[in-house]
């Protein structure tokens, strides 16, 4: 009875012992204590099995039976193929158990397995001399309780060790998983879990945190679990996409899980993309998308604050000419530094985009509309500079049109048309300008567009409603006319008579002035055969060529063409070229005039004076005229700076062996003065306007032909 007594105290103690943290040895110690001082004992020994050597470890052990004069007895005798609580004792051993029993002196052992994990681990071995105990179930059962105390101890300690080696091997999962990880309360927004990453990386930490801030501040913090947002770090220049999800945790407590995965690579893709879709390759301005999509915007929040803002609309003038001329790479330079021009006029950066080919487009926002003058100004000015390519200098100019919202218009498309077509009355009216758009804008596109129609067809159908007038040039010291400048009418069925100025600028624009320019240099060749061969054979006549002629690819040859085909001495034709021409690629100008010269006619550089060339440009190219602009004239007889640079010309040309051609005189005085300046040449109304042939015969010719 007392040791039953003994056994639930020691149980007892043991369960108590158990609710206390001790190891599993401190366990097992007890367990064997409590067995020893509660029966008849020689020896109780727990002992593990291990698996991988296959032999078997003393965990714990009380008595010494076991150890005999030869040392220590291989424990695994024991405990051969016992899967239950097997009993031995000398009644029912066979014969190698009992010789053991025998040896130690013992007479009974009890053999239990201690299983975890449904695989057997260990084994309570107890050795007793008490042969009573046998019969004794309660001794058996004892024993079978106390395996299980074990079992229960290891089996509560094992789950323990895995939670804790599998907590462990989650953490160090999550630790180098390459993102960063919070665990934190669903309500008081309190840290329990965070991965080395969150914790010691700055910019997971700082953008973790800052997510969770905002999180946790806004009302509705549901709205965000299961979202995503993309957070820029802008001190590390890094992207993260944080993402919140609801977990239950280990304590069954309701937890918010934030993961901020470094999403800057794919960031980088994505704006590559967009970048592209949004930006002209070539000069790195936004194109033509982006423009329409950025104005949309810009006009709404203009009309919103009821401001104003605009669209300038650029074209380069005669840029295909050049592009076509010098190649394309050369031309691609241009586009790029005309890009980089613009972007850094004060306030344009980030707001000039290429609409493609040779146009440009410029938002004026409101916050710097009040500047409008200015821009224009940095704009214009911009271009009255040269361009550099390959160490050459060239000249470029623009045309632009202006159009202001809300004024003009709202509508993204409308507003840009709108800057197109004063774009285009600003190259009408000259080029190298720029225009406001207006109802009489509007009105002359209008017109410009039957212009247009009206020109192709003229052009294709026989090109007769053209008609070439006839200017006189006269020698100042024998008051005689000596040549004649070819001047283009159009002569037009349907539109009436225009100038030149009203069609030659279309004309170069839609690329007719080849083809107009080719009949007038024809007519006029025949012309002045026609007069050379009837008693003028010394009489020449100048031809305007135009940039767009020069810089086609076959101009020598095709020039040559006509010549041959009329048949005229070629040394009396003259070719007018502008500056705006001159002022091209040196080497590439030299070679046009020289091949031109090849072929006879003389050189003139005509309207000099109004553009960029030196005096020094000039002395460098073979011309055998020069041409002084009207602009030079007009006040010629008051102005004193206008005579020194005529009498400037005049010695120059002596130098250079040029003849001066002044054009613009209309009075007398003009004609003394620059007479007595020494200027060869005349041509102005004061001796005649342009005519027709027949009338300029019977003006100037006429009584004289055939003389
Ligand atoms: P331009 O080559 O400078 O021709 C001289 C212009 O000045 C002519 O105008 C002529 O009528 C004008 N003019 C001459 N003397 C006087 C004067 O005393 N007072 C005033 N107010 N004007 C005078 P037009 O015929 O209207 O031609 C204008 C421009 O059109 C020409 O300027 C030339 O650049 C261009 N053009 C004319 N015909 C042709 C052509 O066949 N081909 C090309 N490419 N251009 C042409
Ligand atoms: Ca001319
Ligand atoms: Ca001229």
């Amino acid at each position: 009875m007392s040791s039953d007594n003994n056994r639930n105290i020691g149980l007892s103690d043991i369960i108590r012992m158990l609710e206390n943290n001790v190891t599993f040895t401190q366990a097992a110690d007890s367990v064997l204590e409590c067995i020893t001082d509660s029966m008849d004992i020689c020896d109780a020994v727990v002992m593990q099995i291990d698996r991988e050597s296959d032999t078997m470890h003393v965990i714990s052990e009380t008595g010494n039976c076991f150890k005999d004069e030869s040392g220590t007895v291989k424990r695994s005798e024991f405990v051969l193929c016992s899967d239950a609580i097997k009993i031995t004792y000398e009644g029912n051993a066979d014969t190698a158990q009992k010789g053991l029993l025998d040896r130690l002196g013992v007479k009974l052992s009890i053999t239990v397995p201690i299983l975890i994990n449904n695989v057997k681990a260990m084994y309570l071995i107890v050795l007793s001399n008490d042969v009573q105990a046998v019969s004794d179930n309660k001794i058996k059962e004892y024993i079978s309780d106390m395996a299980l105390v074990l079992h229960g101890i290891a089996q509560s300690k094992v789950i323990n060790n895995s939670l804790i080696s599998s907590y462990d091997v989650l953490q160090k999962i999550l630790d180098n998983i390459g993102s960063g990880i919070i665990v934190c309360s669903r309500y008081s927004g309190n840290i329990l879990f965070e991965n080395e990453m969150a914790a010691n990386v700055q910019e997971v930490r700082d953008t973790i945190r800052e997510c969770l801030e905002d999180v946790f501040t806004c009302e509705d913090v549901h709205r965000n679990i299961g979202a995503s947002m993309e957070r820029y770090n802008t001190e590390s220049g890094l992207w993260f996409e944080v993402r919140f999800s609801e977990l239950e945790w280990i304590d069954g407590s309701e937890v918010i899980v934030v993961t901020a995965v470094d999403i800057t690579q794919k960031k980088k893709n994505q704006q590559k993309i967009e970048y592209q879709a949004h930006n002209d390759f070539l000069t790195g301005l936004y194109n033509r998308m982006k423009c329409e999509v950025d104005l949309r915007k810009v006009i709404r929040r203009t009309e919103k604050a009821g401001l104003k803002g605009a669209v300038l609309f650029i074209d380069l003038d005669d840029f295909k000419h050049i592009n076509d001329g010098l190649g394309h790479q050369y031309g691609d330079i241009l586009l790029q530094q005309i890009a980089a021009g613009l972007t850094g006029i004060p306030g344009l950066r980030g707001h000039c985009y290429r609409m493609g080919g040779d146009e440009f487009v410029i938002i004026v926002e409101p916050e710097i509309f009040g500047d409008l003058n200015n821009i224009i100004g940095n704009i214009t000015a911009l271009f009255n500079k040269p361009w550099y390519l390959m160490e050459t200098e060239y000249f470029c100019t623009m045309s632009m049109g202006v159009a202001v919202f809300p004024d003009n218009s709202v509508d993204v498309h409308e507003i840009t048309r709108m800057a197109d077509v004063a774009m285009y009355e600003a190259k009408r009216s000259g080029k190298n300008g720029y225009t406001y758009y207006s109802s009489k804008v509007e009105n002359s596109t209008a017109k410009r567009l039957d212009i247009e129609n009206n020109m192709r067809q003229a052009v294709s159908t026989g090109i007769d409603e053209f008609v070439v007038f006839y200017q006189p040039v006269v020698d100042v010291n024998t008051q005689m006319c000596t040549s004649c400048e070819a001047l283009v009418r159009w002569d037009s069925k349907a539109l009436g008579f225009m100038g030149p100025g009203e069609f030659i600028p279309l004309a170069e624009y839609l690329g007719l002035i080849t083809s107009i320019g080719d009949y007038v240099l024809e007519e006029a060749c025949r012309r002045c055969k026609l007069w050379n061969d009837n008693g003028y054979p010394d009489f020449y006549i100048n031809v305007n060529l135009s940039v767009v002629q020069l810089l086609q690819k076959n101009v020598v040859e095709n020039i040559k063409r006509i010549l041959d085909k009329t048949g005229v001495n070629p040394k009396n034709i003259v070719l007018e070229i502008t500056e705006s021409f001159a002022i091209n690629d040196m080497q590439r100008v030299m070679d046009i005039i020289t091949g031109l010269k090849k072929l006879g006619p003389r050189i003139a550089l005509d309207d000099f004076g109004t553009g960029y060339s030196s005096l020094n440009y000039i002395k460098q190219l073979p011309l055998d005229i020069i041409k002084v602009d009207k602009t030079f004239i007009d006040d010629i007889v008051e102005d004193d700076y206008a005579q020194a640079f005529i009498k400037l010309i005049v010695d120059l040309s002596k130098t250079i062996g040029t003849k001066i051609v002044v054009e613009g005189v209309e009075h007398k005085e003009q004609f003394e003065l620059l007479k007595s300046l020494g200027v060869d040449y005349i041509q102005g109304y004061y001796f005649g306007k342009p005519v027709p042939a027949n009338i300029f015969e019977e003006k100037n010719l006429e009584g004289r032909l055939g003389e």
